[in-house]
This record gives C-alpha cells, structure tokens and sequence, in this order.
C-alpha cells in the first residue's frame, strides 16, 4: 500500500476507534505527506494518539474532524504520544492551552528530550555541530547541517508531559485497553500502543508500511540505536495483530512480512558500508556520500541540508552497529573518529 494522493480527514476503523490524516506541508523538514493521529473512545472522554504539529492548518483539520463526531478540543482527556518529533508531538501543548484538563503521556526518555530539542536547543545545536565535526563534517558545512531542524521549533508548542510512561503499562479508556510498548530505535523513547481485544498496534513511527524509518546515531540517541530497533522489531512482530496502524502512510496487515523486509533493507545497506570501507579507514560522512541514496535524482553535494543530515546520522547508526558486533573498529585520529573494518 502507498500514501494515497488525497489525505482522509477521518476514518472509523473499528467502532469507537477512528484514524485522521493531518497535511505535513514542509519540504525543510519531511518529505511526508500526512501524519496519522488516532481517536480512541473512552467512557469519561477521548484518548488521542499523536496529535499532529502545531500549524494553524493542523489545529483546523483535527477540529474539523472531531466536529464530525460532534466532538470538541475539550472532548480530548488524555494525549499519548509516540515519540516527540515535531510531526506527531508540536500541537499537544496548543491542545493543553486550549483544554487545560487534557493530561499528556509520554515515555520517560522522550520528556528529556523535549527538554533539550525544544528549550535547550541552542546546546543541543553546539552538541550535534561537535558530534558532524567528528565524523569528518566540513567545518564550512556543519553549521547548515547542525542548524538543519530548526525550522521544527515553529511547528511544537512545548508541554511537559502529566504523566511519563516507562513501557509495559496499560492505558484503559474504559473501554479500550492500550498496552505501551517501548520500541527504541527511531528515538529512544519512541513506542507504539497494543489493543489485544482487536489485535490493532498503533505503531508510530516504528513500522511503516513503505519506508524505513530513519535510525539516527546523535547526541541524544542511545550508543547502538540500530541495535536497540531491530531488537524492538523483535519485541512486537511475535503479537498477534490483525492490524497496524502507523504514523504516516496508510494501514496495513502483514507485520510479519514488513519487518522481514526492514531487516533485509539493513542488512543491504550494511553490505554496501563495509564494500565502501574496503579502501582504508574512513569517516562517516565520507561512507555516507559513496552509498546510494533515493533522492530524486540530487547527488551528494546537492542534498538538502536536513536530508543530508539524516544520511550522515544514519550511517553512523550503521556503523556503529557494525563496531557493536565486532566487524568495525573505531579511531580517534587528527579530531575525529575513522573507521577501519576488523
Ligand atoms: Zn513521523
């Protein structure tokens, strides 16, 4: 299944669960067309999973479709977000101005990063140019590339969460029950909610049904993020689903069948690293600018600046996962880390 053309404004998938697709208009920052939020009903209010980011559009589009259900803001008890990229997380706090009972959970290690992307960020920016620098950024690029997500701080309305989620609780409605998963990997405290009763996963940013969600080693990933995915790909393709329903794209089926494919992509890509590094020791960004990238058509040197950003942290994910598993070894030399194979 693809991003269908035109975005539905909201979808019952079963009754009393409804899925609304939210525009994402902003080619600095994604190249997605839609985010996917999820109305969940409860018996003393609504349950909204990732509530889109905060433009004037999105706060209309999600009004709009709750207006459909007779539904307002101040219908929404509680937020859960998946993790709090500005895409699925920015609009929470517009909601909690506007509905100040609304309570919003996230898990523990997303709230830290709330923190650091969205107040602290000028540290966060010095961090991520230190981390391009040592592997092998250009000092006349690194601050394009270190500078490259700041254009998501106008689309997130900063709110702390009410509650933080460590994986493994049940969040009840009333009448649904949502079990949170922790699934590291795409952030570190991303997850995804399991509704046994009808084998629905409501899986983020984790499993989508055509692309490989971006893994990316930074200041505020974990040591292995690639490790830390495939191991939470483990964690949920044994459940018994009859649905997934992810946070961009459409829904979709075969679980099973999509992880299969995600870890074939990795294992690609992981044989193209260690061809390109056959040569010598070498830096991330030069590993990066030799592997192939689908980017309609632009070489290396015309990436945009976020797009080249994500290409650099994912092959350092890929990379160090490699080291992580012996195969690498790693060199501090002249400022910066090169990589060897064993
Ligand atoms: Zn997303």
């Amino acid at each position: 299944m693809t991003t269908p053309a035109k975005i539905q404004p909201i979808k019952e998938i079963i009754p009393g669960i409804y899925q609304i697709q939210l525009e994402l208009a902003d080619e600095r920052l994604t190249r997605l067309l839609h985010v996917n939020s999820y109305l969940v009903q409860g018996t003393d209010g609504w349950l909204l999973i990732d509530p889109g980011w905060n433009s004037p559009a999105t706060q209309q589009m999600l009004e709009t479709a709750l207006k459909s259900l007779s539904l307002k803001l101040t219908d929404i008890s509680t937020i859960v977000i998946t993790h709090c990229h500005p895409d699925h997380f920015g609009l929470a706090g517009r909601i909690k101005q506007l509905s100040p009972k609304t309570r919003m959970l996230i898990h523990r290690w997303e709230a830290d990063l709330i923190e650091s992307r969205y107040i602290r960020f000028n540290e966060f920016k010095e961090k991520m140019n230190a981390l391009l620098i040592s592997h092998g950024v250009p000092s006349v690029t690194v601050d394009t590339l270190g500078s490259a997500s700041m254009p998501a701080l106008e689309f997130v309305i900063v709110s702390l969460p009410d509650q933080m989620l460590y994986g493994g609780e049940m969040i009840s409605t009333g009448k649904f029950d949502l079990e949170v998963i922790w699934t590291p990997g795409h952030s570190p405290g991303h997850i995804c909610l399991y509704e046994a009763r009808n084998q629905l996963l409501f899986s983020g940013d984790h499993v989508l049904p055509t692309i490989s969600p971006n893994i990316s080693y930074h200041v505020l990933s974990g040591d292995n993020p690639l490790g830390d995915y495939i191991y939470a790909l483990d964690k949920i393709d044994h459940l018994p689903i009859k649905q997934v329903h992810p946070g961009h794209e459409s829904s979709f089926n075969d679980l099973q069948g999509r992880v299969q494919v995600i870890l074939d992509h990795h294992n690609l890509r992981e044989k193209e690293i260690v061809a390109t590094m056959s040569s010598g020791p070498s830096s991330c960004y030069e590993i990066a600018s030799k592997l192939t990238w689908n980017m309609h058509g632009l070489t290396w040197d015309h990436f945009p600046p976020m797009q080249k950003r994500l290409a650099i942290t994912e092959t350092i994910a890929h990379v160090e996962h490699l080291r992580w598993n012996g195969k690498i070894r790693k060199t501090y030399v002249d400022g910066g880390f090169r990589y060897n194979l064993v």
